[in-house]
C-alpha cells in the first residue's frame, strides 16, 4: 500500500471552490475518513486523489510520487462508487474482470485474478449473474471485487453503504474494515455517517465548508473537538456560553449556573469561551445538591437501551443520556446536574 499526501490543494468549479487549500496525509495501510455534512467537499476529494478531476491548485503526492498531473489510468488508485456503477449488460465476473481485461491481460488470467477477488467478497458462485439479479449488498461487493482486483495502492470508497438498509450498514462496514486491515489497504473513505467514521477509522478528516475542520482519531474527536462544529457534528454536545475568570499554570475552570467545573488544560486564556458537553457526561440527581446545576425535566424518552432526556436549567436546556435501565422521570420533576470529569471542553472563540 502507498501513502496519499495533499499539499494545499484547492479545487475550483468557476466560482464554486469545492475543496479550499486542504492539507492531509493518509498514511500507508490506514484507513482514513473524510466526514462531513453534504456538499463539504468529500466526493470531490476522493475524484482528487483518482486522478478523475485535476486539481487546481496545490500538489498530490501518492507513495512519496507527485501525481498531481497524471490522469486516473496512470495512478495506481480504484474507487467504488456510491451508486457501484456496475455494468448491467456484464456478468459478475465480467464486471470483476474489467479492470485487467482493459489493460490486456488476456481472457484466462483476467478471469482468473477477478475469480481471487470475488472469492474475497464471498461472491463465489455467483460469477454468471447479472448486476440486476443481485441484492444491494451484493452488488456492493462485486462493486469492491472489481476495484480490488489489480491490487491498487489506494482503495477509495465514496458513501459505500448510503444503498443499503440499516440492519446490512452496520455488517457491510465491519466488512469492509476487516477485508482493509487483512489486506493491508490504504483506504480513504468518505461519508456523512458521524456513527460509520467512528466506528471503521484510524483517522478522521472532519470536512466543512470545502475545508478541514479537524482531523485526529475517532477518540481525539470525540473527546477533544476544536471548535463548536466539530463538537455537534461527531456525536451530541450540549454548547454553553460561559466565561473564563482566571487561568493559573494552565489550569481554569468555569462557573455554570452555581457549578464550578474545571477545564483540562489547554490553551486557555481568560473571556468568553464556549464548553462542550457530552450528553452522558451530565449526571443527574434527584438529590437536591447547592453546589451543582438544578433543573426540571422537560422531556424523556424510553429508548431501550437508554433515556434521551432535556433538563431546564438556568443556563438554557440541556440533553441528558442515562444508559442502564434507570427509572423514567416525569415531567416538572426537579433534578441536579453535575459533570463528569471527562466530556467537558473548552471550545475556543472562533
Ligand atoms: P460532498 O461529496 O461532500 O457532498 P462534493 O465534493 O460533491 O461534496 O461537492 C462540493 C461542492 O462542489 C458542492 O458545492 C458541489 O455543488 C460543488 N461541485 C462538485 N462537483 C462539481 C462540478 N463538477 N461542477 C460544479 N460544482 C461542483
Ligand atoms: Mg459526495
Amino acid at each position: 500500500p502507498a501513502s496519499v499526501e495533499f499539499r494545499n490543494v484547492s479545487m475550483r468549479y468557476g466560482s464554486v471552490t469545492a475543496v479550499d487549500n486542504v492539507n492531509f496525509t493518509i498514511e500507508a495501510g490506514k484507513l482514513v475518513t473524510l466526514l462531513g455534512p453534504s456538499g463539504c467537499g468529500k466526493t470531490t476529494t476522493l475524484r482528487m486523489i483518482a486522478g478523475l478531476e485535476i486539481a487546481s491548485e496545490g500538489q498530490i503526492l501518492i507513495g512519496g510520487k507527485d501525481v498531481t498531473k497524471l490522469s486516473a489510468a496512470d495512478r495506481d488508485v480504484s474507487m467504488v462508487f456510491q451508486s457501484y456503477a456496475l455494468f448491467p449488460h456484464m456478468s459478475v465476473l465480467e464486471n470483476a474482470a474489467y479492470g485487467p481485461t482493459v489493460k490486456g491481460l488476456g481472457k484466462e488470467v483476467a478471469r482468473e485474478m477477478a475469480m481471487a477477488k470475488l472469492a474475497l467478497v464471498g461472491l463465489k458462485g455467483f460469477e454468471n449473474r447479472y448486476p440486476s439479479e443481485l441484492s444491494g449488498g451484493q452488488q456492493q461487493r462485486v462493486a469492491v471485487a472489481r476495484a480490488l482486483v489489480l491490487e491498487p495502492q489506494v482503495l477509495l470508497f465514496d458513501e459505500p453503504l448510503s444503498n443499503l438498509d440499516a440492519k446490512l450498514r452496520r455488517r457491510v462496514r465491519e466488512e469492509i474494515r476487516e477485508l482493509q486491515q487483512n489486506l493491508n489497504l490504504t483506504v480513504a473513505y468518505v461519508t456523512h455517517d458521524q456513527e460509520e467514521a467512528l466506528a471503521v477509522s484510524d483517522r478522521i478528516i472532519v470536512m466543512s465548508n470545502s475545508r478541514i475542520a479537524q482531523e485526529g482519531s475517532p477518540r481525539d474527536l470525540y473527546e477533544r473537538p476544536a471548535n463548536a462544529f466539530v463538537a455537534d457534528f461527531i456525536g451530541d454536545a450540549n454548547l454553553i456560553d460561559v466565561t473564563i475568570k482566571s487561568v493559573a499554570d494552565g489550569q481554569a475552570s468555569v462557573a455554570i449556573g452555581p457549578a464550578t467545573v474545571p477545564l483540562p488544560s489547554r490553551e486557555l486564556q481568560p473571556g468568553p469561551a464556549k464548553v462542550a458537553i457530552r450528553p452522558e457526561s451530565l449526571l443527574l440527581s434527584k438529590v437536591q445538591d447547592a453546589s451543582v446545576l438544578p433543573g426540571t425535566i422537560r422531556k424523556c424518552a424510553y429508548l431501550g437501551n437508554h433515556l434521551d432526556i432535556v433538563v431546564d436549567t438556568p443556563v438554557g436546556d440541556l440533553f441528558v443520556i442515562q444508559h442502564g435501565h434507570p427509572e423514567m422521570l416525569e415531567q416538572g420533576a426537579p433534578v441536579w446536574l453535575s459533570f463528569a470529569k471527562s466530556g467537558v471542553t473548552l471550545i475556543p472563540p472562533a
